[in-house]
């Protein structure tokens, strides 16, 4: 038997989306999502998930309630797990309530996993507390999507509420709701706040009272998907207002480094509000054959490991596993790790580095192991082929050092190229390496580099920088500590 669930997936922000709903995102053979629900969170799925869009552009739905909830039912077929995700929570205004009631109807399982709605976690990120003991102390969530009279709210019940209104749904009918709540009675002087695109990169904010937000909506050209929320509520907004206030909020960075190194470097972005758009120009290529394989069998021999990335780390652990050895393999062996990410990593395999260099340059680090390197010492350094040679030729003046090409940086394909088309919005691009900017450049095109025009270039450090500079764009920050942190640090640097 197949399970339907229905999901909520949260009012937008990738992270507002529950653990078991990620959990059964994961499984789902098939996903039927929304346009509320963030299209990002279908990357958590398997790499054959079929994925069905149903949502609704503005008033031409493309399918109708009745056919998603056959639609539904046609695909619970043959043991599938299906995700019926939906924005916010499925069962506020989500019609969740009746496609569950028809699964019901036709004998098929289901659940619901609850997500947080807009009308409470969206309110949250504009600054507003659905409840507050000094303002309000019930709330109370409406449907603006008044099709006609006859279905109208009840106003004279609703104007004399003293609790928090929200009205979902209500951008069409924004005039309609204020007349109708001043016609009975409302102060029209409560404080009215709209938040479109709630816990997104765009999210708006306006503010105004029940007779001055339709004026205000229509200069700020506040637009659906938003949130009308009424109430004194709305004053809280001045102190609990931190989503907007995020240093990079409303700031769109490119980040052009390989898909597996970029979530760090997006996620952290991120955090500090900004909008990433990830067009990943290298990826991280094994080299089979490497000589790695021989190395490890006779690790005995040496003394010292070094680390300079978390794919070096990665890739000599899967290869000392393939040879049937584990961490005790490494006991008498000193480890250097240079850059956080990588002792990070290293730490996984149960390793804590015995020399960690404060100065993640190729100068510094050879400094810092020169001090505790003696003539006999042998190094095993596996590592990119696309490194610099500076750090090998430095310490193999002390000691043996062998070098081994573990893995290497190639170009990355461009998967979607409607991403290179219109970088107008753009505020900022970062690269980490020469070749992401080569790759670039290669996937843009050299004539259309006056795209940039007006984007701030964010380089990781000198070589990368030079690099910029060769084709003619300039650097706005470089970093001044050559690492993911110091990247950041450049980044809002560029925005203070
Ligand atoms: N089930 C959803 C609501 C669906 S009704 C939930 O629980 O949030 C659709 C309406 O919800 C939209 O018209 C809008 O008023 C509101 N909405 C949903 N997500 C929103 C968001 N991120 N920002 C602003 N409004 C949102």
């Amino acid at each position: 038997m197949s399970k339907v669930y229905l999901v909520g997936a949260g009012p937008g922000d990738e992270g507002l989306i529950t653990v078991k709903a990620l959990d059964k995102l994961k499984e789902a053979d098939i996903v039927i999502y929304d346009n509320l629900a963030n299209p990002d969170l279908l990357k958590h799925c398997k790499i054959d998930v079929e994925k069905i869009y149903v949502g609704k552009i503005s008033k031409n739905h493309t399918l109708t309630q009745e056919e998603i909830n056959e639609l539904i039912v046609e695909k619970a077929i043959d043991k599938k797990i299906i995700v019926r995700l939906k924005g916010g929570d499925p069962y506020v205004f989500g019609r969740g309530g009746e496609e569950g009631e028809h699964l019901y109807k036709n004998g098929i399982d289901f659940e619901v996993i609850p997500g947080i709605t807009s009308a409470i976690g969206g309110l949250a990120y504009g600054g507003v507390p659905i409840t507050h003991r000094e303002y309000a102390s019930s709330f109370h969530v409406f449907t603006g999507h008044l099709k006609n009279e006859e279905d109208d709210l009840d106003w004279a019940t609703i104007s004399k509420l003293q609790g928090t209104m929200v009205f979902l749904m209500g951008v069409g009918n924004l005039e309609r709701i204020c007349t109708s709540l001043i016609n009975n009675g409302k102060d029209s002087k409560t404080p009215v706040a709209m938040i479109y695109k709630a816990t997104t990169p765009y999210q708006k904010t306006v503010v105004g009272t029940i007779d001055s937000i339709v004026e205000i909506a229509k200069e700020e050209k506040i637009k659906a998907p938003s949130l009308i929320v009424v109430g004194d509520v709305v004053k809280a907004r001045a102190y609990l207002n931190t989503f907007e206030k995020k240093p990079l909020f409303g700031k769109k960075v490119v980040v052009t480094r390989a898909r597996v190194d970029s979530s760090g470097l997006a996620k952290k972005l991120k955090a500090l509000g900004a909008e990433t758009i990830e067009i990943p120009t290298i990826k991280i290529k094994a080299i089979n054959n490497c000589g790695l394989n021989e190395e490890i069998r006779d690790i005995y021999q040496y003394s010292h490991l070094i680390f300079t990335s978390k794919n070096s780390v990665t890739i000599f652990f899967d290869t000392l596993f393939k040879e049937n050895k584990d961490v005790r393999a490494l006991s008498n062996l000193k480890i250097t790790a240079i850059g956080s990410e990588t002792s990070r990593v290293l730490k996984e395999y149960g390793i804590v580095p015995d020399l960690m260099p404060e100065d993640y340059v190729g100068e510094g680090v050879v400094k810092a192991l020169e001090e505790i390197l003696n003539p006999s010492d042998r190094i095993l350094f596996p590592r990119s082929k696309n490194a610099r040679s500076f750090m090998v030729e430095a310490l193999s003046k002390v000691c043996y050092l062998k070098e081994v090409h573990i893995y290497e940086t190639v170009k990355e394909d461009l998967v979607d190229n409607s991403l290179l088309e219109d970088f107008s919005d753009v505020d900022c691009i970062s690269f980490t390496s020469g070749s992401t900017v080569d790759n670039f450049v290669d996937f843009i095109g050299r004539e259309h580099l006056s795209q940039l025009d007006g984007v701030k270039v964010v380089s990781i450090g000198p070589v990368t920088s030079e690099r910029v500079g060769s084709y003619g764009l300039s650097v706005y920050r470089e970093a001044a500590e050559h690492n993911v942190d110091g990247l950041v640090k450049a980044v809002l640097d560029c925005f203070r």
